[in-house]
């Protein structure tokens, strides 16, 4: 409804391409959840951060999540991408009852199914940017050196090829971001949930971070969920539009 990804400003030409390349997007169902709650606190003076969500995101649909702050958006991607649990209700992400898996699985969904980018970057500030980008590797099994080469490849992509012993306090936002993104992707996940990605950059840094984004959801007819204040940038840049309020998805 009112979709038109052509005006997406970070809907470059060179990658159009690509995109008549991948397979057709399957019918599938990526994320699901019925009647979502998640409460805090004490159970006699909860604070409901969502109160009941039920959601379906297609694999390969880009949806971006608007709301108020305090709505619920974080409460929600964080969910989906298995880093806090549900108070109730069921939750289905990437083929995953993610409830019923044990730590170890869950941490092999998180490096591997989903790639989640935050505001604020959440890099490790005693690590490397090499280093930050080789951990979601681990759980991966794969070996010192592919882990070394994956890591060095995807910084590369995202222009920080000459960042990679650089840690955190020593680039700007706009590299951590890059940083945090390489991390992210390099296991190519299915699903990318990003949580206001762009909050804390300014505009153009913002756009290259987002053509980041796009570019790998488009390369590997990824599911996205976008967390954004910026209403012209869900509706040019993603399918659908869905809005949280108080904890509730306005329909
Ligand atoms: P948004 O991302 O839309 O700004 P959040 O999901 O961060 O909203 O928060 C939703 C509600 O849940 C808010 O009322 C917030 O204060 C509350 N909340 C979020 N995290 C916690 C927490 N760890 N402990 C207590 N309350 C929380
Ligand atoms: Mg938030």
């Amino acid at each position: 409804m009112g979709f038109s990804f052509d005006r997406c400003p970070m809907n470059r030409a060179e990658t159009k391409a690509v995109t008549t390349l991948s397979p057709p997007v399957d019918a599938g169902i990526s994320i699901g959840t019925i009647d979502l709650t998640k409460s805090y606190g004490s159970t006699t003076s909860p604070v409901y951060a969502l109160r009941g969500v039920t959601l379906e995101v297609m694999r390969g649909e880009r949806v971006s999540l608007l709301g108020k702050s305090g709505s619920g958006k974080s409460t929600l991607l964080n969910l989906l991408g298995g880093l806090d649990h549900a108070t109730s209700g069921g939750l289905r992400v990437g083929g995953h009852d993610l409830d019923q898996l044990s730590r170890r699985e869950l941490a092999r969904f998180r490096s591997a199914t989903v790639g989640m980018i935050f505001q604020s970057f959440n890099l490790i500030p005693s690590r490397t940017a090499l280093e930050n980008v080789e951990l979601p590797m681990v759980f991966a099994g794969r070996n010192p050196r592919e882990r070394r080469d994956s890591a060095r490849e995807a910084l590369e992509s995202v222009g920080l090829g000459e960042r990679l012993r650089h840690r955190p306090t020593e680039m700007s936002g706009g590299e951590n971001q890059r940083v945090a993104v390489a991390r992210a992707l390099v296991n190519r996940p299915e699903i990318v949930l990003a949580d206001e990605p762009t909050g804390n950059l300014d505009s153009g840094t913002a756009q290259q971070v987002m053509g980041l984004i796009l570019d790998h959801v488009r390369r590997h007819s990824a599911t996205l969920v976008l967390v954004t204040h910026d209403e012209e940038l869900a509706r040019t840049c993603t399918d659908r539009v869905i809005r949280l309020k108080d904890g509730r998805l306005l329909s």
